[in-house]
């Protein structure tokens, strides 16, 4: 008995952990200053926290009506019909279900390269083949109708990420306006806004009333801090919405995560808060870091540190977990999440110093 031909198939690489890298040197996670996953430093909105403790004694019911909730106020947030918001557990979920309603066996996806790697992931857990645009470091990770244009050969789902993971890299309005118009009538374009709410830039949710070929997926797991509940959305247009109750796994988005999501979206204050100490985090890395980095429009900083695993790894021992891009195809950078300003700061003094040591050729301890 075997599982089928799986070796195409790449596992994910999560950003380290608190608790596993305190285990591996024996410290106090509370020592360790967590900035590898894009993480919410202030955690999630206490209404969230009150939701989810409300919601406890009612888990022996299955999750609908807030289901619904959810679904009705997003509807309302982005002036849509319900039927277009397809509530996911974590915008990955949302991928997987636009997977499933366009990937036929074969059919190819155009994703970045660097990239989020749930993309060709969830291509290939539907049976689909993985094509690549380049993002070039040399052009400063530039994302542009023509860039992606250039690769594209009829790939039936390219996704554009913006801002986008791991560079902070984003397309403007007027780009994704002209590939959702170059493209052919049958290639969905899939905007990726999990980091939309640090961007100065509109969503591009809007453009669903004029392009039936755009899907917007978004998450509560950054912004919201709700990472841990897995809950997520992809809004999409009217002409296919109702494809969502032929894909959707029943019941994925629980009880819990849709009920502390509908809080979230409505204590506007935390997410306010939450966008302003990224905003300043990533000027504050931008100015300070000693080594070469990118503008951001998202809640990190992606800087260049010659030897990544390595910086990585010496930032990890003086208590500063970052994440190493090589499983992103940058081997050289590391990508910093925005912390609180104390945790900011401590960032760039621990960076600072790794990276003066490794320029002084200082052996690793
Ligand atoms: C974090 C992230 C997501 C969404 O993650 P979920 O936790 O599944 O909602 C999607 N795309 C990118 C690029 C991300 O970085």
């Amino acid at each position: 008995m075997r599982p089928r031909d799986l070796s195409a198939h790449q596992a994910y690489v999560p950003g380290r952990g608190a608790e596993e890298v305190a285990r591996e040197l024996g410290m106090d996670p509370d020592e360790l200053t967590k900035l590898s996953s894009n993480e919410n430093p202030h955690g999630p909105s206490p209404d969230a926290v009150a939701a989810i403790e409300g919601a406890a004694p009612e888990v022996h019911v299955y999750p609908k009506s807030a289901h619904t909730d959810l679904t009705d106020a997003l509807a309302d947030r982005w002036n849509l019909a319900s039927e277009q918001v397809w509530v996911s557990a974590g915008a990955d979920g949302a991928l997987d279900y636009l997977s499933r309603a366009f990937l036929e066996p074969g059919d190819r996806v155009l994703t970045p390269n660097p990239g989020f790697a749930y993309y060709p992931m969830s291509a290939r857990y539907h049976h689909g083949e993985v094509a690549e645009y380049g993002l070039s470091k040399a052009d400063d990770f530039a994302q542009t109708a023509d860039v992606v244009l250039d690769a594209y050969d009829g790939e039936r789902i390219v996704y554009v990420t913006t801002p986008h993971n791991p560079t902070g890299s984003e397309m403007g309005r007027d780009d994704i306006v002209d590939l959702l118009e170059s493209v052919a009538d049958d290639t969905l374009v899939v905007v990726d806004e999990a980091y939309g709410e640090y961007s100065e830039k509109p969503s591009s949710i809007d453009l669903l009333s004029e392009h039936d070929n755009l899907a917007v997926t978004r998450t509560f797991s950054k912004a919201f801090g709700l990472a841990g509940l897995r809950i997520g959305y992809a809004a999409v247009p009217e002409s296919w919405a109702d494809a969502y109750a032929r894909v959707n796994t029943p019941f994925a988005a629980s009880e819990v995560a849709c009920r502390a999501a509908l809080a979230a979206l409505g204590d506007e204050a935390h997410v306010e808060k939450s966008v302003e100490t990224a905003k300043w985090a990533r000027q504050y890395y931008r100015d300070e870091l000693d080594a070469e980095t990118w503008p951001s429009g998202a809640n990190f900083v992606l800087a260049s540190v010659g030897d990544a695993s390595a910086v990585a790894e010496a930032a990890q021992r003086r208590g500063v977990i970052v994440r190493d891009t090589s499983s992103f195809g940058l081997p050289e950078c590391i990508r910093v999440s925005c912390g609180t300003r104390e945790e900011t700061r401590r960032a760039v003094e621990v960076l600072n110093e790794v990276i003066a040591d490794a320029d002084a050729g200082v052996p690793e301890a």
